[in-house]
């Protein structure tokens, strides 16, 4: 028999924002591969049984397995008959690499197929409180990488500081300092409302908000652990009236159905 590969969005930390798809593909995995950033709580949630193969980086730099020894793995299990789930953080085609390793597969002729998830930048940004799109605010939404090379960012910064659109910056925690004051130099307005959201969409969600001059000296002072995503635009400003999401709290556990609410004002009425 031959196996297959599938790719898979974990979302960016909350199981509850899985795909449907993405949850059966878990529980009927033979072998997972999985990334650091992806949580227990979501590794809990594969078929017992399964392999399961950590080939994630680790936040302290150290390198995890290589690319080119992920493809290989993929391929053997898969040659092996394996049904192989490599299950990645987020959406696996937005800054994920998951191109580059179906790309090995499909040079090999190894079936594979992929299911997209939640992206950082629309999962924090839900979870923060921000829409990324607004009528009186955005019309646009560019998300790039804040990754520095070589201590260099090299990015079109003319398209950034566009008006009326939002900025979402991924793997940007590092760089932040140098990419907030290359937006400013580049004629970003120091004013204009930005967020770092750290650990987005999980219990230890935390959501710093600055004008974007003054958040890269905020955020040295906290010492973040990451994965954090940048928000720049004056859509951060909505978050004061629309935060709904209480870390620590299920998404769903909420304010009392309104049902309920007359129910009880029903009560206290029969005893007046
Ligand atoms: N494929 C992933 C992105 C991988 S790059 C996706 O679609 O989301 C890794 C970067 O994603 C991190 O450096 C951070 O910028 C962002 N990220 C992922 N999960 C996050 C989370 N829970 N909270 C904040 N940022 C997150």
């Amino acid at each position: 028999m031959s196996g297959r590969v599938i790719l898979v969005g974990a979302g960016p930390g909350d199981p509850d924002l899985l795909t449907v798809r993405a949850l059966r593909e878990l529980q009927r995995a033979e072998v997972l591969l999985y990334d650091a950033l992806i949580s227990p709580a979501i590794l809990a949630l594969a078929r017992p049984g399964c392999l399961r193969v950590d080939v994630g980086k680790r936040g302290d730099g150290s390198r995890g397995v290589p690319q080119e020894r992920i493809a290989e793995l993929l391929i053997e299990h898969a040659r092996a008959g394996a049904r192989v789930v490599r299950l990645k953080g987020g959406d696996p085609f937005v800054f994920g690499r998951g191109g580059e390793e179906i790309e090995a597969l499909a040079a090999e002729g190894i079936h594979f197929q992929v299911v997209p998830g939640v992206t950082a930048a629309n999962g924090c940004a839900s979870y923060a409180g921000i829409p990324l799109t607004h009528r009186d605010h955005a019309q646009s939404c560019l998300f790039v990488t804040g990754h520095a090379k070589d201590e260099k960012l090299e990015l079109n910064w003319e398209s950034m500081v566009q008006p009326h659109q939002t900025l979402v910056v991924y793997m940007g925690l590092q760089s932040l300092p140098m990419l907030t004051e290359k937006l400013i130099v580049h004629g970003a307005d120091p004013q204009i409302p930005a967020a770092l959201i750290d650990n987005g969409t999980r219990d230890t969600q935390r959501v710093i908000t600055a004008p974007l001059g003054k958040l890269a000296a905020k955020v040295a002072k906290l010492e973040l652990p990451g994965p954090a995503i940048v928000i720049v635009g004056t859509v951060v400003g909505l978050r004061d009236k629309l935060t709904w999401f209480t870390p620590g709290e299920t998404a769903d556990s909420g304010p009392p159905s309104r049902i309920a609410v007359h129910a009880g004002s029903f009560a206290g009425d029969e005893k007046n």
